[in-house]
């Protein structure tokens, strides 16, 4: 049979994907009410994301494309590490979780449930247990090791405060990466690797972030990281030098150590009435006093184990200054956990109401503990453990004992002296978007996890966890990333590269064609391009992709067309200009290429 000649296109003919008309776009105009932070109005707005109950979303094809980047990258940089992903499951045997306790101590963020037998389960909201119990079958000799196992997967945390979109949700996807090593050298090298890794991933998403030192809990050891998308709207306060490379999150974070030596007292121990003045900052107005000549006293108790009677602590800080509650859990005897007095205990101790409350004359002894900033104040102010009243001219020494205990117990204030002695501290805000870990041997020795060493016997793993929010990660970039029309994704997470725009495609068959010779010709090169075949009005069009913040724009009209050009736009700085249409596909191409380098 005889067959006409097909001339042969050297570019692909673009997947029904490709084009609007055939993907699910669904935007609108106003966000609802409820959404606060402008990540998740917009998200909303552009039809990423849908909302299913509290904490709960549907990736919507949009936004599940910005997750596949975001995954994509995470998942490279990983493997290239040495990592080997696997993928265990979300719904957990409780036994597991009972071996570590945490069943238990996990409280209600642990969402539980029970099979028809009646057995107890849990989804998981991270899989120490489950890694380690692989761990402890599979990896039965040094020569295993080392060895780092990761997943991508859904995570459920009953949040108490789920908000802000993929923020805070309860369903989430987490990057969750465990390693396992034969000694704590070993471990550490591990860590290093991760941390490394971690860098590289971060410079990938083109975002401004900052790695800063994080609590490593009770273990000790300064192993933990965390890495925040620098953004107004975060929930955690990040602290660094300007001058130099500290940075640290405000939990851990510390100022350089105060003047060892205290001024000789100046005042003699008067009380002044302070009627309805129960705040540090009323004190200090009443008495014309900076409030960091004033001392706030707070008072905390320790449970014993056996049920017997509480140890209560007063802690002192200055009044200009906040308590830092992972701090207070690391002072001896606050380990098993602490809390703060009730208003009978104060009562039995100080003879007062809080608000007067202070170190002298007191009706039962209590541990006191001043902060090191305190132990070094002379003549400040305190209350006097009587209704409406302080002392003033209070010494150290002289009008009380010296501190039984001195410590750090404050979060960091703004210009500060850094610990490294290289200026003042600054603060500013972050979203943590991961977190690298050294865990030790908690979890082994917990589940008995056991190799055999070189020597025959058999070792705990010395472990590291290693996480990442995959979809806080698209809500971070849109904080730091946004101006009042909408996103401006950075390329390597935009959920399509570029969008082609014509204008009257449906009358005009020059715009259709050369709409279509472009689409093909940019994903033939490999960019993720998308054409708009919705046949919107062109003011609609253009502000569905502005607030979707598609980084590129070409718009294919018939005016720039009748002179051979197309006009093209960058979504960040709205510069626009013509390109000839000859050489379009290749121009954008290359700046897709060359913002994709810059990150
Ligand atoms: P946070 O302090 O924000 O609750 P976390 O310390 O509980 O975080 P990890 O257990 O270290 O978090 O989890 C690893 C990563 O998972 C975090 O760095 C964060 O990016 C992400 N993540 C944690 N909780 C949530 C959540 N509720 N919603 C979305 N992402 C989350
Ligand atoms: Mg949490």
């Amino acid at each position: 049979m005889h067959r006409k000649r097909r001339v042969c296109r050297s570019t692909p003919k673009a997947s029904p994907s490709m084009k609007a008309s055939q993907f699910l776009i669904s935007t609108l105009k106003e966000a609802p009410a409820d959404a606060e932070v402008v990540s998740h109005r917009l998200m909303l707005r552009a039809g990423m994301i849908k909302r299913l109950g509290s904490g709960i979303y549907t990736f919507m094809p949009m936004g599940w494309r910005v997750v596949q980047k975001v995954a994509a990258i995470v998942r490279q940089e990983m493997n290239r590490a040495g990592a080997i992903e696997l993928s265990m499951p979300v719904v957990q045997p409780a036994e597991l979780w009972q071996e570590t306790g945490r069943f238990q101590k996990m409280g209600p963020e642990l969402l539980r449930l029970q099979d028809r037998h009646g057995r107890d389960f849990v989804v998981q909201p991270t899989s120490e247990e489950v890694v380690t119990d692989i761990a402890r079958q599979e990896l039965r000799s040094y020569r295993q090791l080392p060895k780092n196992l990761y997943q991508i997967q859904s995570k459920f945390r009953d949040e108490r405060r789920p908000r802000f979109g993929l923020m805070r949700g309860r369903e989430f996807v987490m990057k969750d990466a465990y390693s396992f090593d034969r000694d704590a050298a070993a471990a550490q090298q591990s860590y290093a690797a991760m941390a490394q890794a971690y860098r590289a991933i971060f410079d990938r998403f083109g975002l401004r972030y900052r790695a800063v030192a994080a609590d490593s809990g009770a273990i000790g050891g300064d192993l933990s990281e965390e890495f925040q998308v620098i953004a107004a709207t975060g929930e955690d306060a990040i602290v660094y030098c300007p001058n130099s490379d500290y940075a640290a999150n405000m939990e851990k974070a510390q100022a350089a150590a105060p003047a060892a030596t205290r001024p000789a007292p100046q005042q003699t121990l008067a009380e002044v009435d302070t009627p309805g003045n129960s705040t540090c900052a009323a004190v200090a107005k009443q008495l014309d006093l900076p409030l960091s000549r004033t001392v706030k006293s707070l008072v905390l108790a320790t449970d014993p184990g056996d049920g017997g009677e509480a140890t209560v602590w007063l802690v002192l800080l200055r009044g200009d200054h906040d308590l830092n509650e992972v701090k207070v859990g690391k002072l001896a005897g606050f380990e098993a956990g602490w809390r703060f007095a009730s208003v009978a205990e104060i009562e039995q101790h100080f003879g007062c109401k809080p608000g007067y409350l202070g170190p002298i004359g007191l009706r039962q002894p209590v541990q006191v503990v001043a902060d090191r900033e305190v132990a070094v104040m002379a003549d400040w102010v305190c209350g006097a453990n009587r209704i409406d009243t302080h002392l003033c001219g209070v010494n150290w020494g002289r009008d009380l004992p010296e501190p039984a205990h001195v410590a750090d117990l404050r979060n960091v204030v703004e210009g500060d002296a850094s610990p490294d002695g290289r200026g003042p501290l600054r603060i500013e805000r972050g979203i943590e978007v991961g977190h690298i870990f050294y865990l030790g041997t908690k979890y082994a020795t917990a589940m008995n996890a056991t190799f055999l060493d070189e020597d025959g016997k058999p070792k705990p793993f010395e472990m590291g966890c290693y996480g990442i929010g995959i979809t806080r990660l698209p809500a971070a970039a849109i904080e730091q990333n946004h101006d009042d029309k909408g996103m401006m994704w950075p390329e390597a997470i935009a959920p399509f590269e570029v969008v082609i725009c014509p204008i009257g495609m449906d009358r005009s068959e020059a715009v259709r064609d050369a709409a279509h010779r472009l689409l093909d010709e940019l994903l033939a090169a490999g960019v993720d391009a998308l054409l708009d075949d919705r046949g919107e009005r062109p003011g609609a069009m253009f502000a569905d992709w502005e607030l979707i913040g598609v980084p590129h724009r070409v718009t294919v009209g018939d005016r720039a067309l009748a002179e051979g050009e197309v006009e093209y736009q960058a979504r960040r700085t709205g510069a626009a200009q013509r390109l000839p249409l000859s050489q379009a596909g290749a121009w954008v191409t290359q700046a897709v290429g060359a913002a994709k380098n810059a990150t």
